[in-house]
């Protein structure tokens, strides 16, 4: 790519899967050639690339979760059968079939057929492998950042979970997030139950659930809404401190503590 040139904003759509799944597919600004984020459910994928006769060339996973892998197996054998080159991104501390190229943090990628510079994030802690794909300003990170909130942890433990969500949280603030669940609106109940006097949460809740009645979607979200509506991201918040000491009825001294058992009340909530 001639880096001289001005770049168009990246084109990305979502395909709905399961009930609140997104798979996100990143269009070329010139050709008919898509990538596709964690595709776990291969039928509707075909049938959106049939519907608007465009060419996979690239998936991209970010953790091994079925519900972000189930469709890849499909996927490929459709794109064998097409004749398509495809090229499956997926991260190397996780053995996921299919997945021809093993990234890791700061890799950067080449997606050729869509001449898109792609850079990897190691984000552990909903899983232990764990990552993420930034696409100039456009961040693809899977289930650990989600809007309001974040993911449980699973194979990972909560203070890379944390870790992980201040090194997203120090991205750009006009990055935007693709974060693949529709979870906005509960999320920020439970926002709001430990951050009630947060005024711009208050707004962001009316706003969301405007547009969830309208079954809009509100993802993507950017860096900067999260910071100031997500309680995940501000740990360090004297109000989110006090509500979350109240929760385990102790007294916590470490952000990370604070972050820990405010993921537990999530749990339980
Ligand atoms: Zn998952």
């Amino acid at each position: 790519m001639n880096s001289t040139q001005p770049t168009s904003p990246l084109l990305v759509k979502a395909i709905k899967a399961f009930s609140d799944n997104y798979i996100w597919c990143i269009h070329s600004n010139t050709a008919n050639y898509i990538a596709l984020v964690d595709p776990g459910d291969a039928d509707v994928c075909i049938k959106y690339i049939q519907d608007n006769k465009l060419q996979l060339s690239n998936i991209l996973i970010t953790h091994r979760h079925s519900d972000h892998v189930g469709g890849v197996e499909k996927l490929v054998k459709y794109c064998n059968d097409n004749n398509w080159p495809i090229t499956v991104y997926g991260p190397t501390k996780e053995a996921i079939q299919y997945s021809n190229i093993q990234v890791k943090n700061a890799d950067n990628i080449y997606l050729e057929a869509l001449a898109i510079d792609c850079r990897v994030l190691d984000i552990p802690g909903h899983t232990l492998g764990h990552i993420a794909y930034l696409i100039e300003d456009n961040l693809f990170c899977g289930d650990t950042l989600f809007s309001a909130g974040c993911g449980r942890v699973f194979d990972g433990t909560s203070e890379q979970l944390f870790n992980s969500l201040q090194t997203l949280s120090a991205l750009s603030e006009k990055t935007q997030v693709y974060c693949a669940h529709e979870y906005t609106l509960s999320n920020l109940a439970f926002a709001l139950t430990v951050d009630p006097s947060n005024e711009e949460l208050v707004n962001y809740y009316n706003y969301v659930k405007k547009i969830r009645d309208k079954n809009q979607s509100s993802i993507p979200t950017s860096i900067c809404t999260e910071k100031k509506i997500n309680p995940f991201l501000r740990c360090f918040d004297n109000n989110i401190k006090q509500s979350v000491e109240a929760y385990c009825n102790a007294t916590l001294t470490s952000e990370l503590d604070i972050f820990t058992q405010l993921r537990n009340w999530k749990n339980e909530f």
